[in-house]
């Protein structure tokens, strides 16, 4: 059986099984919050206890590094749609300790798509269109200076409602221990 499979096998048992009511919730974040975290799959199911947040709690805007890159990316996106649309009040910036973005190496990731068979012709057309993939894949060198700096892209952005605390926090992956970053 493949994956998915398993998955679309236990997927009709629990819905058939009502296992979903304990999960029940409305659309809009109980707690008025929105965490912007890692994508590290140890903060599944960790974070969001060790926080004491329940399903329909929170708004979770997860990508790698937790990074908010740019005022005008995604993540930045989903923030200001749940400050404005769904009734979040409160923006916390959750990094981790031993992140794979952590120290990660633009190069390393590009050897790796080209042994995987990316033609280099690829990376010579992305260049030429101005796409400088050494800055996009980077990772950063340190989390705490890493979760200042998206919090200081929050809190500087001119569409951010006007005081909206934004909060900086480091999370062990192993121990759900938090650490506010100043
Ligand atoms: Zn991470």
């Amino acid at each position: 059986m493949s994956q998915l499979e398993e998955i679309l096998e236990y997927n009709q048992k629990f819905v058939e099984e009502k296992a979903y009511v304990p999960y029940e919730a409305g659309g809009r974040p109980a707690k008025k919050m929105t965490i912007v975290t890692c994508m590290d799959c140890r903060l599944v199911e960790l974070l969001p206890k060790a926080l004491n947040i329940k399903n329909g709690d929170a708004v979770m805007v997860k990508c790698a590094g937790g990074m908010v890159e740019g005022s005008y990316g995604s993540t930045m996106k989903s923030i200001l749609v749940s400050l404005y649309e769904l009734g979040s009040e409160a923006v916390y910036v959750i990094g981790h300790t031993g992140c794979g973005m952590h120290g990660l190496e633009a190069e390393k990731m590009i050897q790796d798509m080209k042994d995987r068979g990316v033609g280099e012709e690829v990376f010579t057309a992305l260049e030429s269109d101005g796409i400088d993939l050494n800055m996009w894949l980077g990772g950063f060198q340190s989390v705490e200076a890493q979760v200042q700096k998206s919090v200081s892209i929050i809190k500087n952005h001119p569409l951010l409602p006007e005081g909206t605390p934004v909060y900086g926090l480091v999370i062990d992956p192993k121990t759900g221990a938090l650490k506010p970053v100043n």
